[in-house]
């Protein structure tokens, strides 16, 4: 191109020139543009990406972790003998200043769960009970009897054995017993 231009006259040189200025320019200003983008770009990925990192960072509560969304009443019932000796489950386990979710009103032992809203399977352990009672319940233990050479814990639940002990997610309509023998 610049060894055509030598041939043209001085004015049209010019003009020419002139106008691969401009077209650089306007190059230039294309450029400045992309780079705009781009960093509008870079900026809003880096706020989803942290926004993103941010909620994966929450505690997550699966779906499978959730038993009800609109809260739940159900009634388990709990039998425990100890040498074949029915303990009492006292009335009014829970219910105090604050009514806890999970509580007796008798000592039949039916135990009512009474929750709102979201209800996780953590909610629904059958130790739970045995914290708001204040009373001990595991694998090796129930009340103040021990697995040792005087007997061992044992669970059944609706009549089948269940290892679950303290773990166990109860449901309505259960019939738990716990057996010390
Ligand atoms: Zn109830
Ligand atoms: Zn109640």
């Amino acid at each position: 191109m610049d060894d055509e231009l030598e041939d043209l006259p001085r004015h049209e040189r010019r003009k020419i020139l002139r106008e691969q200025e401009k077209e650089k320019q306007k190059r230039g200003g294309a450029f400045r543009r992309l780079r705009n983008w781009t960093v509008g770009l870079l900026a809003l990925f880096g706020l989803f990406g942290g926004g993103y990192w941010y909620y994966k960072s929450l505690p997550e509560i699966s779906r499978e972790d959730i038993i009800s969304r609109q809260g739940l009443h159900w009634h388990p019932e709990l039998e425990i003998l100890i040498k074949g000796e029915k303990q009492e489950v006292p009335a009014n386990i829970g219910i105090g200043a604050v009514h806890k979710p999970i509580h007796t009103h008798d000592a039949t032992g039916t135990i009512h769960m009474e929750m709102e809203g979201l209800v996780k399977k953590e909610d629904t352990k059958l130790s739970k009970f045995f914290e708001i009672w204040g009373k001990t319940f595991n694998s090796s233990c129930i009340l103040e009897f021990c697995n040792g050479s005087n007997g061992t814990v044992k669970m059944t639940v609706n009549g089948q054995e269940n290892k679950d002990y303290e773990n166990y997610l109860m449901k309505d309509g259960d019939k738990i017993e716990i057996r010390y023998q």
